[in-house]
């Protein structure tokens, strides 16, 4: 049920984060996993430290805003591995200010890379799964799919939208036996928390404070998630926004 042998895995924003613990985790249950992302020293140590766990592992440098990238990431993709069941649309990023104070190029990249990256790579796939008689989509959401926050106009803006787009990917392709889900993470202990945390008053704190299970999670927490939503064991899940959030969400 949870065997994902002979399947080809892409991941982006893999090479660090919450996309490298997911690619942990399919790496883990027998998938072949590339790695997509701009940067390469990162990639190259990535798929180094999953090669190091007897996985099969690649790297595609890939921008996920260009449309041009994302077509070659899939087309390299079949070339090297023949054959593509498993998207994660993971990369992303955040620039916090206040809406007054955001700039428009500032909200495009933000809206570029969370959330139209996300349509295109999907888009991309889609021939392929339908060649592999399916496949597995897993978008990558985030509390602030639910709830809003002073500094982040844009960001929840993506990620709210992540979730709408997850569900119309959803219905349009049940069909097809593709399954297109969303995970919303909680505060996990990545670089863009990092930051967020030296630029947020009181981030650490709040976050402690709030998440019931009271830690922050770990990208080994992402795995289990991810194995799920690639896996048989949830073929007849479709159009979810999974929390994995130690508890955050269901409590003010
Ligand atoms: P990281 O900064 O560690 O990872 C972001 C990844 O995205 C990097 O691997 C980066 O690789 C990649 N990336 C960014 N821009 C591009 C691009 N244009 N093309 C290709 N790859 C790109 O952050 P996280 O692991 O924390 O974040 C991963 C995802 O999880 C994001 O979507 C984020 O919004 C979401 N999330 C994170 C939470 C957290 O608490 N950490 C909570 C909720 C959601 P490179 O720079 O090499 O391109």
């Amino acid at each position: 049920m949870f065997d994902l042998k002979g399947r080809v895995a892409i991941v982006t924003g893999g090479n660090g984060g919450i996309g490298l613990g997911m690619a942990r985790g399919l790496a883990g249950a027998g998938a072949r996993v590339v790695i997509a992302a701009r940067n390469a020293d990162k990639s190259a140590a990535a798929v180094k430290e999953l090669a190091g766990r007897g996985a099969e592992a690649h790297t595609v440098a890939a921008d996920v805003t260009d449309e041009r990238s994302v077509a070659r990431l899939v087309e390299t993709t079949l070339d090297r591995c023949g054959r593509l069941d498993i998207l994660v649309n993971n990369a992303g990023t955040n620039i916090r200010k206040p809406a007054q104070d955001l700039a428009l190029d500032e909200w495009h990249r933000v809206l570029d890379t969370n959330l139209t990256s996300a349509f295109l790579c999907s888009k991309a796939a889609y021939p392929a799964f339908k060649t592999a008689g399916g496949g597995k989509i897993i978008n990558i959401g985030s509390m602030m799919s639910i709830f809003g926050a002073s500094f982040a106009p844009a960001y929840g803006a993506s990620k709210g939208g992540i979730v709408q787009l997850t569900k119309s990917m959803a219905a349009a392709w049940a069909r097809d036996n593709i399954q297109v889900n969303a995970v919303l993470p909680g505060w996990i202990d990545t670089d863009l928390t990092r930051q967020a945390r030296s630029q947020v008053a009181g981030l650490n704190d709040n976050v402690l404070r709030r998440t019931p299970a009271g830690r922050w999670g770990v990208i080994d927490d992402m795995a289990g998630i991810a194995v799920f939503l690639a896996a048989p064991a949830s073929d007849f899940v479709t159009g979810a926004a999974i929390p994995v959030d130690g508890g955050f969400s269901i409590q003010g």
